[in-house]
């Protein structure tokens, strides 16, 4: 037998009712606040990639699925979306006649990590995106829209966290002080610290290991250091966060693994998946769209980790299987023409309704009923049917009545 690919993985019912309903309530609330859907491909060009998350990431040295194609083009299934959307932001001139854009992507993402749980080969984002605004009331709308999202799940035990990673003029400087400190303490640090350490010093903050961890530990601070209008960018955020009292956590060593971040990082951190600790991750990029060949316009977005959300809600409200409402049972070959009947007109009703047509025993069909969990069974026996009447069972009382055919679709109808 042929088995899935190690680190992918099939969403099968009743969890895909739960990515479903997650879905449907990210839409609504995002599209409520201005944002539409655009949908993009899952391959790009290897060095779109390379660009904008930057050589020295994790994602870019090491986990990109990437591949020749048989014309010769280096191809990459995406790891993230922001690049693509950015890409797509570019490629379509999308800030000539209005600058201020802001989308949603949903979709599947692709890294080769370790699997485990939480963490996959290919897993899913619902990804979010603001270009042309620079103002932090921006900021603050998408934190807190990510956190009415989380309300409306029903989502609990997931906290929000918020830093800010400076911006051109502050953080040089920051780096040079951070780039010493580092330095100093270089024995303690892992191979891949050790590796991209002048490149990317501020990666080494957020280096899970745990030598790593205690020699940064007294690390100095980004947020001690920021610049006026940073600072100011950075209060305004926590200001309007405030006044809507949503509870968070300024964590100073929340760095975003990728360069182009400036000012606001946030994250949704939970500490039901183990060491996967986030769901959701996201900031300010204001220097990506020109890095990338477009004009001088800033821009923020965030990623939800749609499988580690999915899980998150799935450990405390475990996911119902579908039910049809109502469930024929026609006995004979006359009846089964009926119940189709009947489905058909019922599905127009929106009432879902299904029969089986496998022309089995009363008992077996009952069994099967019972398996379905359809709050009414309606049977249609040769001997009712010829006196034109149908009966229908209510399984949580058992009550059962005879029907006059055609007053069955609307007595259907009824609670
Ligand atoms: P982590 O630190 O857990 O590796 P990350 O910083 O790589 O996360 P981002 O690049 O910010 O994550 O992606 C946004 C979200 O996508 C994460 O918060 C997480 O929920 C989810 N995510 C990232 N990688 C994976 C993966 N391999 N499998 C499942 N979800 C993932
Ligand atoms: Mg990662």
């Amino acid at each position: 037998m042929i088995q899935l690919i190690r680190g992918f993985k099939d969403i099968l019912q009743p969890e895909a009712g739960l990515w479903q309903h997650i879905e449907k309530e990210a839409r609504k609330l995002f599209e409520i606040h201005g944002y539409q859907e655009i949908r993009l491909p899952i391959l790009e060009k290897t060095e779109l990639f390379a660009r904008s998350i930057g050589e020295t990431t994790d994602i870019v040295e090491k986990e990109m699925y990437t591949f020749t194609d048989r014309g010769g083009d280096t191809l990459t299934l995406r790891p993230e979306a922001t690049a693509s959307v950015v890409r797509a932001y570019i490629q379509h001139k999308l800030s000539g006649t209005e600058p201020v854009r802001k989308f949603y992507t949903i979709g599947p993402m692709f890294r080769r990590e370790r699997p485990q749980k939480g963490r996959y080969r290919q897993f899913y984002q619902i990804d979010v995106e603001a270009f042309g605004i620079a103002s932090p009331y921006i900021d603050a709308q998408m934190i807190l829209m990510l956190a009415t999202l989380m309300e409306r799940l029903g989502v609990t035990g997931i906290s929000a966290h918020i830093n800010s990673l400076g911006c051109p003029d502050c953080r040089p400087r920051y780096r040079e002080t951070l780039t010493a400190f580092i330095e100093a303490r270089k024995e303690q640090l892992c191979e891949d610290c050790l590796r991209r350490k002048d490149k990317n010093p501020l990666r080494v903050l957020d280096c899970k290991s745990e030598s790593c961890r205690k020699a940064m530990a007294e690390a100095p601070e980004l947020l001690d250091e920021l610049c006026a209008p940073c600072a100011e960018h950075f209060a305004v955020v926590r200001r309007e966060l405030d006044r809507r009292s949503l509870a968070y956590k300024v964590d100073k060593r929340l760095v975003r693994g990728l360069d182009y971040y400036t000012r606001t990082a946030f994250e949704l951190q939970t500490d039901m998946l183990g060491a996967q600790s986030s769901v959701a991750g996201g900031g300010r990029y204001d220097g990506l769209v020109k890095a990338l060949g477009g004009p001088d316009i800033p821009a923020i977005g965030f990623a939800i980790g749609f499988d580690r959300l999915v899980e998150v809600i799935a450990q405390t409200r475990p996911p119902e299987e579908a039910r049809p409402e109502v469930f024929f049972i026609p006995l004979g070959e006359k009846a089964m023409e009926k119940a189709f009947d009947f489905c058909m007109q019922l599905a127009e009703k929106k009432i879902a309704a299904e029969a089986d047509y496998s022309g089995r025993s009363l008992k077996a069909l009952m069994k099967r009923a019972d398996r379905l969990a359809a709050p009414r069974v309606v049977i249609l026996g040769e001997t009712e049917l010829q006196k034109g009447l149908a009966t229908v069972k209510t399984m949580a009382s058992g009550e059962q009545e005879d029907i006059p055919l055609e007053n069955l679709v609307e007595r259907l109808s009824l609670p």
